[in-house]
């Protein structure tokens, strides 16, 4: 049985008061219903009083970044281990915010992905075709280049910390969702693509989160495809009822 999972990415929202807020509804609103694993990512300065507060819960904490490097002469960046010495096991890379607005490209995830899984972190490994892709019917190239060439170079033994999340860009914030089919045959895709380049066990073991305009009222259609595995949630994760809600869809 594969992992069920439903991620929070905040993005660049909620100050410390908005941050303690929402975490505090967030607990109430879960319960213990969800048969998912919960995950949020707040912004870097609230990382630690997210990760105090959810110290007696079953959330967990995640970044929506991190820098390659070690530590040293990096105005303005969070390593590894600072994550990790704070709580944090676990890192979204290359969401396609990151790859948009911050040039990051696969050469540069390859990094960020051998640094996460050399300090023993969770990725959850985004990627996604555009509008353009789709409409030229190029998006299962795109989708396996974006694969090939950021992560597929890693050891089979490091699926174990990979979580996927196909996250189409013309879905993000734009209220407009892959339909259940068409995320269906994506995850089926890119399953089968981890088959190929690894092999069968290694296809049917990993998560993988679909993301890109998810509400309470197409979680569940969504939710319920064979190979979806769960998702990960932008604007409805900002608001208790609407992501409890989400979560409980699975
Ligand atoms: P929305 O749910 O706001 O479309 O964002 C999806 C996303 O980018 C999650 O990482």
């Amino acid at each position: 049985m594969r992992k069920k999972i439903v991620a929070g990415n905040w993005k660049m929202n909620k100050n410390l008061a908005g941050t303690k807020t929402l975490l505090s509804e967030l607990k109430t609103e879960l319960g213990q219903s969800s048969n998912a694993e919960i995950i949020v990512a707040p912004t870097f300065t609230n990382l630690y009083g997210a990760v105090e507060a959810l110290k007696s819960s079953d959330v967990t904490v995640a970044a929506q970044n991190m820098h390659q490097a070690t530590n040293g002469a990096y105005t303005g960046e969070i390593s590894a281990d600072m994550l990790k010495d704070i709580g944090v096991e676990t890192v979204i890379l290359g969401h396609s915010e990151r790859r948009a607005y911050f040039g990051e490209t696969d050469a540069l995830l390859v990094e960020k992905v051998n640094t996460a899984l050399e300090n023993n972190m969770t990725i959850i490994f985004c990627f996604g075709e555009e509008l353009e892709d789709r409409k030229s019917d190029h998006h299962f190239s795109v989708v396996e280049n974006q694969l090939k060439n950021g992560l597929f170079h890693i050891a089979e033994t490091n699926w174990k910390n990979v979580v996927l999340a196909y996250e189409p860009v013309w879905a993000i914030g734009t209220g407009e969702t892959a339909s259940p089919e068409q995320a269906q045959e994506m995850h089926a895709f890119i399953r089968s693509a981890i088959a190929k380049a690894y092999n069968q066990d290694i296809a049917d073991a990993v998560s993988i989160l679909y993301g890109g305009s998810v509400k309470p009222a197409n979680a569940e259609e969504i939710f319920a495809k064979p190979d979806v595995d769960g998702g990960l949630i932008g604007g409805a994760s900002l608001d208790a009822k609407s992501f409890a809600a989400i979560a409980n869809a699975i």
